[in-house]
């Protein structure tokens, strides 16, 4: 099966249009689409949601926690654990569900990229487990996981020195390009993904596969630094939008609260199933003013829009049911 719709071969080299540019319109510096969300897999302490390109990737984060088996627990640290997964319908050509050997070589190099941004000493014989998931795969999905895992942490609230951010550079056609798509990746010169830490801009991880010339490689790094900038951004947005969502939400809760401490009458039935084990009021006391007298009287004088006519009755007080 051809690997981009159209005529072309599968190992057909060409990756430019005939006017110079990127077979998908792109400038050689510039990345995929890329969009993404956190705080989208509920039972997850923390999760993202990353559109790359093609790819489309979950990362769910769950800890720390437990070790299980326990003899794996470092008593002066946390340990970390990746699971990078593909799925079987991720590619073109129907993927093996059994895990293999490039999921597990992926899984350590996410690792090794994220240990150093974490404070995994804050957490002996405990763990932090990310699990990713790739639904879609189209090139580079080792970076788009990296940036996926950095949210998902950061949504879970753990702890960063920073975020991280995977995108890669290589070579095609003699021509040094940003953020590889499938097709460049599966026939250019050159791929070289990296993991940018954005607090310092240093590089957690770094792989090479092919040939640059060291001018190559310096461009390369422009490359990479530029486009690790832009998916910042775009992780940046992603966590405000969810803190916003949420202060949004404890503001309208909030509201909600005072409505209900202001507006007691309306509330008396939740108030006097709330206090059921205080004594009845005496008889000539309104049902309504039962629920005054046992939620109001003892915080604050009962106030002139709400205050009965008649004094409210004493609140009962502690220890008066003995
Ligand atoms: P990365 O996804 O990080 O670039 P690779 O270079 O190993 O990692 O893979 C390049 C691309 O090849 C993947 O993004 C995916 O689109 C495709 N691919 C990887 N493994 C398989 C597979 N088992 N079957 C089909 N396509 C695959």
């Amino acid at each position: 099966m051809p690997i981009l719709k159209g005529t072309e071969e599968p190992h057909d080299p060409v990756c430019f249009k005939e006017d110079g540019s990127r077979l998908d319109g792109r400038a050689l510096d510039e990345i995929r689409s890329f969009s993404c969300e956190v705080g989208v897999i509920k039972n997850a302490q923390g999760s993202a949601l990353v559109r790359h390109g093609g790819n489309q990737i979950y990362a769910a984060v769950y800890g720390p926690r437990e070790v299980h088996p326990r003899h794996m627990a470092k008593p002066d640290r946390g340990i970390l654990r990746v699971y990078y997964r593909m799925c079987t319908f991720s590619v073109h050509e129907r993927k093996s569900p059994a895990p293999n050997r490039r999921e597990n070589e992926i899984s350590k190099v996410i690792r090794e990229a994220l240990e150093p941004v974490l404070f995994l000493e804050a957490y002996p014989d405990s763990q932090i487990e990310i699990y990713i998931e790739v639904v879609a795969a189209d090139g580079g999905t080792r970076c788009a996981s990296t940036t996926a895992a950095s949210l998902a942490l950061a949504d879970a609230g753990i702890p960063m020195k920073s975020l991280v951010v995977g995108v890669a550079a290589g070579k095609a056609q003699d021509k040094v390009i940003l953020d590889l798509g499938d097709k460049e990746d599966k026939v250019g010169q050159a791929d070289v993904p990296a993991v940018v830490v954005m607090k310092d801009k240093t590089i957690s991880l770094l792989q090479f596969d092919g040939e640059m010339t060291a001018e190559e490689m310096e461009l390369g790094f422009k490359y990479i630094l530029k486009g690790a900038e832009d998916i910042y951004q775009k992780q940046l947005e992603a966590l405000k939008s969810k803190y916003m969502q949420i202060s949004d939400e404890v503001k309208i809760e909030n509201v909600e609260v005072a409505k209900h401490t202001s507006a007691v009458p309306e509330t008396k039935e939740a108030s006097s199933e709330a206090v059921p084990a205080t004594p009845k009021a005496p008889v000539d006391v309104p049902a309504e003013k039962q629920g005054e007298s046992s939620e109001k009287v003892p915080e604050t004088p009962v106030s002139e829009a709400s205050a009965p006519e008649t004094p409210a009755p004493e609140a009962p007080k502690q220890g008066d049911d003995n």
